[in-house]
């Protein structure tokens, strides 16, 4: 299998470079040359464990790396989980489902992709002997997660941008409080939409690229998709097989990587009725679903800060499948959407490929309440997004984002309790390392990786 790129203007690459380069070198993003089809082969894997699951997907997309070791990563990767069942699936009530996607070592769902990417760059370190710079911007939970996939490892270097004082003092504490010296958290003055503008600066630019072997964490890496594609084929295998085809996705959206990965095994056959974008009170997606609107507005900080999000990266590649694959109609799109800041959209079987909500801070808060009325079940501020209008819908699988505990202050003002976690208070205990840049544009972040590149050996 090769990877080709939204924007039509990079050559084919194989999985193991696709995944290191992260960005493809026209700006755009990496997607499979043709999506398999799977609709036979999926009904056979029910029962399969989640690791085995993931093996049986993956194994299509990551060719070039062998069966055994691909299985041994993979397995590697969820033996950190707290979980033996990975992602359970908690029914509150009939037609109404949470998927937990918090159970790895960050507590959020981004853990079930960045184990799986630390273990593989690292592969890719050994097989090439050359070591590699990963760099991400975060509005918090990305951060975290890719830092506990990558601490520690040999001939890798993380750097992590993330708006200063933007992000839960636990969220920080996750990346900060790793004691490893290939980890570096920077902390930018500006909001995470500006951490992401020069985070693709950088990126963009080849030349320092190529010198310090630079690969984007972010969810626009294609193992990151690849890995999230798993747990929603294994929650619809968890259904008798005469309901999964009523099943509606429902996913608290930010960046667009979560549904996205959903959306695409629908397209791979795995029938289901929908898919539903919840978003916060930053609401592009919203607005592009409901009217066809895609227009940036500003960030506004909200109870669900990673989703404090406008420019949704992940959002090309879905344009480049409602545009049944045609990479010149993407560039021109999304080069449109670099100058005016916004598109339209009025083909309505566009829009209605995804139905979508919008949740305000006051709404998640009543309905963090609400459900724990109702359900004795507490969610975290991101989960709650995902239970708006629910009666619209059937058959609901709301994906639960992060654990409760990793917000604990909206939650204990909306349920008057406190929500903890062992793995959080233990980090309570130790001391932060963070890397404040008060002018974080590209010329500052290339030399700041520059001059702790030299030490770095595989
Ligand atoms: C990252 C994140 C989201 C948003 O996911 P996207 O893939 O960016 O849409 C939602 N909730 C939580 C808790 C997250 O960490």
């Amino acid at each position: 299998m090769k990877f080709v790129s939204t924007r039509g203007q990079t050559e084919p690459h194989s999985f193991s470079d696709a995944v290191r380069v992260g960005l493809a070198p026209d700006l755009g993003l990496f997607v499979p040359e043709t999506l398999p089809d799977l609709s036979d082969e999926i009904a056979s894997c029910e029962g399969l464990s989640y690791p085995n699951l993931c093996y049986e997907f993956y194994k299509h997309f990551a060719t070039d790396v062998p069966a055994d070791e691909l299985k041994e990563i993979i397995h590697r990767s969820y033996s950190t989980f707290d979980h033996d069942d990975h992602a359970p699936l908690v029914k509150l009530a009939d037609g109404l489902h949470v998927l937990e996607l918090f159970h790895g070592p960050t507590l959020a769902f981004k853990d079930f992709a960045l184990q799986l990417l630390g273990n593989l760059y690292e592969r890719q370190v050994s097989v090439r002997d050359d070591p590699i710079t990963v760099l991400g911007a975060t509005s918090g939970d990305t951060g975290a997660a890719a830092i506990s996939g990558l601490h520690g490892k040999t001939g890798v270097n993380i750097y992590i941008l993330y708006p200063d004082g933007r992000v839960s003092p636990l969220q920080e504490r996750q990346m900060t409080c790793t004691g490893d010296e290939n980890v570096f958290p920077l902390a930018i003055a500006g909001n995470f939409d500006d951490a992401q503008a020069v985070l693709k600066e950088v990126l963009g630019d080849k030349e320092f690229s190529s010198k310090v072997n630079l690969s984007a964490v972010n969810s626009i890496n294609l193992a990151r998709i690849l890995a999230q594609c798993v747990y929603y084929l294994y929650a619809w295998l968890k259904f008798p097989a005469d309901q999964r085809e009523s099943i509606t996705f429902v996913v608290p959206t930010g960046n667009f990587g979560n549904i996205l990965a959903g959306w695409m095994v629908s397209k791979m056959g795995m029938r289901v009725a929908g898919f539903r974008v919840a978003t916060n009170q930053n609401d592009i997606l919203h607005r592009f679903f409901s009217s066809g609107d895609y227009s940036v507005g500003d960030v506004h900080a909200s109870y669900a800060p990673s989703m404090d999000i406008q420019v949704a990266s992940n959002f090309e590649r879905f344009i480049y499948y409602a545009f049944k694959e045609n990479p010149d109609k993407t560039r021109n799109v999304m080069l449109r959407f670099k100058s005016d800041g916004a598109f339209q959209v009025d083909d309505d079987s566009i829009l209605n490929m995804m139905s979508s909500s919008r949740m305000d801070d006051g709404e998640i808060n009543a309905k963090i309440a609400n459900v724990y009325e109702k359900y004795n079940y507490v969610i975290d501020p991101h989960t709650a997004c995902g239970f708006k209008d629910l009666e619209d819908i059937d058959n609901a699988v709301v994906l639960s984002t992060a654990h409760p505990a990793k917000f604990p202050d909206v939650v204990k003002e909306a349920i008057g309790q406190d929500s903890t976690h062992s793995s959080l208070e233990a980090l309570k205990l130790l001391e932060p390392v963070k890397y404040p840049l008060s002018s974080p544009d590209a010329d500052t972040i290339r030399s700041f990786i520059t001059s702790n590149t030299q030490s770095m050996q595989v």
